[in-house]
Protein backbone atom coordinates (compact mmCIF):
# COMPACT_ATOMS: atom_id res chain seq x y z
CA UNK A 1 0.00 0.00 0.00
CA UNK A 2 1.71 3.23 -0.80
CA UNK A 3 1.96 5.88 1.00
CA UNK A 4 0.71 9.33 1.16
CA UNK A 5 3.07 11.43 -0.53
CA UNK A 6 3.85 14.52 1.71
CA UNK A 7 6.74 17.14 0.86
CA UNK A 8 4.77 19.87 2.79
CA UNK A 9 3.86 21.29 6.15
CA UNK A 10 2.60 24.39 7.13
CA UNK A 11 4.76 27.31 9.21
CA UNK A 12 3.47 30.75 10.73
CA UNK A 13 5.23 33.67 9.48
CA UNK A 14 4.36 37.05 10.67
CA UNK A 15 1.22 35.64 12.19
CA UNK A 16 -0.32 33.71 9.28
CA UNK A 17 0.35 30.36 8.13
CA UNK A 18 1.52 29.66 4.68
CA UNK A 19 2.52 25.98 3.10
CA UNK A 20 6.07 25.38 2.22
CA UNK A 21 8.09 22.47 1.36
CA UNK A 22 9.55 19.85 4.13
CA UNK A 23 13.24 20.66 2.80
CA UNK A 24 13.07 24.78 2.71
CA UNK A 25 11.41 24.67 6.16
CA UNK A 26 13.96 22.18 7.54
CA UNK A 27 16.54 24.11 6.49
CA UNK A 28 15.40 28.24 6.97
CA UNK A 29 13.37 27.57 9.36
CA UNK A 30 14.55 24.94 11.84
CA UNK A 31 12.83 26.64 14.82
CA UNK A 32 9.30 27.53 13.60
CA UNK A 33 6.14 25.94 14.44
CA UNK A 34 4.91 24.20 11.99
CA UNK A 35 1.69 22.30 11.87
CA UNK A 36 -0.03 19.26 9.34
CA UNK A 37 -1.88 20.77 6.27
CA UNK A 38 -4.32 18.48 6.98
CA UNK A 39 -5.34 18.10 10.56
CA UNK A 40 -3.28 20.81 11.70
CA UNK A 41 -1.67 18.96 14.79
CA UNK A 42 1.74 20.25 15.62
CA UNK A 43 4.62 18.33 13.78
CA UNK A 44 8.41 18.33 13.78
CA UNK A 45 10.24 17.49 10.75
CA UNK A 46 12.41 14.57 10.45
CA UNK A 47 15.02 13.37 8.76
CA UNK A 48 13.93 9.62 7.39
CA UNK A 49 17.40 7.22 8.42
CA UNK A 50 17.54 5.50 4.42
CA UNK A 51 20.10 5.93 2.08
CA UNK A 52 17.69 8.62 0.33
CA UNK A 53 17.99 11.11 3.34
CA UNK A 54 14.36 11.95 2.87
CA UNK A 55 12.37 14.20 5.10
CA UNK A 56 9.39 13.49 6.47
CA UNK A 57 6.46 14.36 9.49
CA UNK A 58 6.05 13.14 12.44
CA UNK A 59 2.82 14.41 14.85
CA UNK A 60 3.90 15.49 18.01
CA UNK A 61 0.48 14.33 19.26
CA UNK A 62 -1.01 11.04 17.62
CA UNK A 63 -4.19 11.55 16.09
CA UNK A 64 -6.44 8.59 14.46
CA UNK A 65 -8.24 11.77 11.62
CA UNK A 66 -5.53 12.22 9.27
CA UNK A 67 -4.32 10.09 6.51
CA UNK A 68 -0.72 11.55 7.06
CA UNK A 69 -0.51 8.88 9.91
CA UNK A 70 -1.19 5.56 8.08
CA UNK A 71 -0.51 3.35 11.08
CA UNK A 72 -3.50 5.18 13.32
CA UNK A 73 -5.56 6.43 10.24
CA UNK A 74 -9.11 5.58 10.82
CA UNK A 75 -10.39 6.29 7.19
CA UNK A 76 -11.92 9.02 8.24
CA UNK A 77 -10.65 12.72 8.65
CA UNK A 78 -11.29 14.82 11.24
CA UNK A 79 -9.15 18.09 12.86
CA UNK A 80 -6.72 17.06 15.40
CA UNK A 81 -7.31 17.22 18.89
CA UNK A 82 -4.99 19.96 19.38
CA UNK A 83 -5.04 21.95 16.69
CA UNK A 84 -2.44 25.15 16.17
CA UNK A 85 -4.59 27.76 14.91
ZN1 LIG B 1 -2.07 15.49 10.40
Amino acid sequence: MAMPDVNECEIQIGGAWRPIGLAEAHARYPSAIKRCPICHGRVSINVNGTAQGGLFLQHRKAHDGCPLMPARFVGEISPHPQAVE
